[in-house]
């Protein structure tokens, strides 16, 4: 029996992209043109790990729970939703171009590159400061920066055939707002009370002026964001004449309560605790809207990078929509006859960041081997089945039969190439954590041997008692 040799973690993100083209989890986009900075597909084995991290995040969120529902709302916005929302004015990055090649940079980024300085929620006069007082120069031709000036993160668009200012649109840079122009709706229909949720998952669109680190930063990508209505607390800031309720803020308790839910996700599907942390926000690099936020961060091979953020969004966005709409956006407290603007607490989750973090934490070169440890829950595929050798009708007949059996419930998958060891090896590497071989013992004893991803041990289990040995290994 062999045993598992040294296990060598990720090295690069680099090593990790150039696994998933190969192995067919995630492609560059347009490569046949050349490609596009910023884009990628998902290939058969990555659209199945991103469902199935998707059809978790669902579960947990909205069918686990009596207080969430969800909706799906078009990408494609009225400019009138942005302008409300503040990311019109606010939704920008530092921006400094080179004066000789011309080439664009993040003036954050590069003052965290090259300085190691951290100046979230500088104003630009301050990061100008910075760059031009320790001498930072273009990275690529040591040429002469500009001064940083805003630049807004949201894709444009025109609505019907006429490309004018009155037909603008915009690409939703995040799925949020949506929730909050659908809040009455919602809440009407499906007659909910406060404390709920609404959460939705589906795209988004921002044009990062540097996409990098493979799936990290990407200009279109897919978020999980759930809004939790609830209460406005005794201890914040309120604009509106909302009941006061005693003792500690309710924002502060369902913030923290949100914080450790999601912690939890991530902890549940198999990420090592020691590659997940939170980070608070210091005061002067809230967004617009957040009175309080935390980032859950994930160890990365090149550091530290935000997965998913937790946010006191306050009162700011129903009272804003509110406000430029016209429409009362307000909840009308049954009990306490009071009308106020719920405030709401987000949790806001980045589907390829999470994807990657799964990647990268189950990713592992053993001397003979790749292997994927996911957690079976998120792996592409449950089970693959294979006859022993394909040149005997019985056994490829009963590996069929067992094959027809499992897929009935199971995402699986039969290879009759009958090289067992080829067809291990290459199982471990798309992290199908359990593979079934139908052998000439098989035929007389109506059983099957079942090897381990993650062990490589194996053992025999009846035929008729896979469905459920399978099951239970899932759960
Ligand atoms: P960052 O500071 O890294 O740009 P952010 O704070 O702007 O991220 P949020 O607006 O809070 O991000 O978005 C919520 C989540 O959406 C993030 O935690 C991340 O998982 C995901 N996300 C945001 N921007 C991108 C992007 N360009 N590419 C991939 N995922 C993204």
């Amino acid at each position: 029996m062999q045993t598992p040799q040294i296990v060598q973690p990720i090295k690069s993100i680099d090593e990790l992209a150039s696994f998933c083209k190969r192995a067919g989890f995630v492609f560059p986009s347009f490569e046949i043109y050349g490609g596009m900075a910023g884009f990628y597909d998902y290939g058969p084995r990555g659209v199945e790990l991103k469902n199935n991290i998707k059809a978790q995040w669902w579960k947990s969120i909205v069918q686990d729970r009596e207080d969430v529902v969800g909706i799906d709302a078009v990408t494609v916005n009225h400019p009138k939703v942005w302008e409300a929302s503040g990311h019109v004015a606010s939704f920008t990055d530092p921006l400094v171009d080179c004066k000789n090649c011309k080439s664009r940079f993040r003036a954050d980024t590069l003052a965290k590159d090259i300085l190691d300085a951290d100046v979230a929620g500088s104003d630009l006069k301050t990061v100008t400061e910075l760059l031009k007082k320790t001498n930072v120069r273009c990275p690529k031709c040591k040429g002469e920066l500009t001064e940083a000036r805003k630049y807004n993160l949201m894709f444009k668009t025109h609505v019907g055939p006429i490309e004018s200012d009155e037909n603008v649109a915009y690409l939703r840079p995040e799925t949020a707002q949506l929730i909050y122009l659908n809040f009455k709706l919602v809440q009407d229909s499906a007659r909910l009370k406060l404390p709920f949720g609404i959460a939705q998952i589906g795209r988004a669109y921002r044009n990062e002026i540097a996409p990098r680190d493979f799936l990290f930063r990407v200009r279109e990508f897919e978020q999980m964001e759930m809004q939790y209505f609830i209460k406005p607390g005794a201890q914040s800031e309120q604009s509106s004449a909302a009941p006061r309720t005693k003792g500690a803020s309710e924002n502060k308790k369902f913030f923290e309560q949100w914080k450790k839910e999601r912690m939890n996700w991530y902890l549940s599907l198999g990420i090592k605790k020691e590659n997940l942390r939170f980070r608070e926000h210091k005061k002067n690099e809230l967004s617009h809207y957040a009175k309080a936020a935390a980032d859950i961060e994930y160890n990365f091979p090149w550091g530290w990078g935000e997965i998913e953020g937790i946010h006191d969004r306050g009162d700011w966005d129903l009272s804003q929509h509110s406000k430029v709409s016209g429409k009362d956006l307000s909840y009308f407290d049954d009990e306490k006859k009071a009308r106020f603007v719920p405030h709401v607490i987000e949790v806001s989750a980045g589907v390829d960041r999470a994807f990657l973090a799964f990647m990268c934490d189950a990713y592992k070169t053993e001397k003979e081997r790749i292997v994927l440890k996911l957690n079976p829950k998120l792996a592409p595929i449950k089970a693959a089945v294979f006859p022993l050798v394909r040149n005997d009708k019985r056994i490829v007949k009963s590996a069929g039969n067992v094959f027809n059996e499992l897929k009935k419930k199971f995402a699986v998958f039969y290879d009759a190439s009958g090289n067992i060891g080829k067809s291990y090896r290459r199982q471990d590497e798309i992290g199908t954590p359990f593979c079934i071989t139908v052998d000439f013992d098989s035929l007389k004893k109506k059983d099957v041997t079942v090897r381990d991803r993650d062990t490589m041990k194996q053992k025999r289990v009846k035929i008729k008692e896979l469905t459920g040995y399978l099951e239970k290994q899932l759960r």
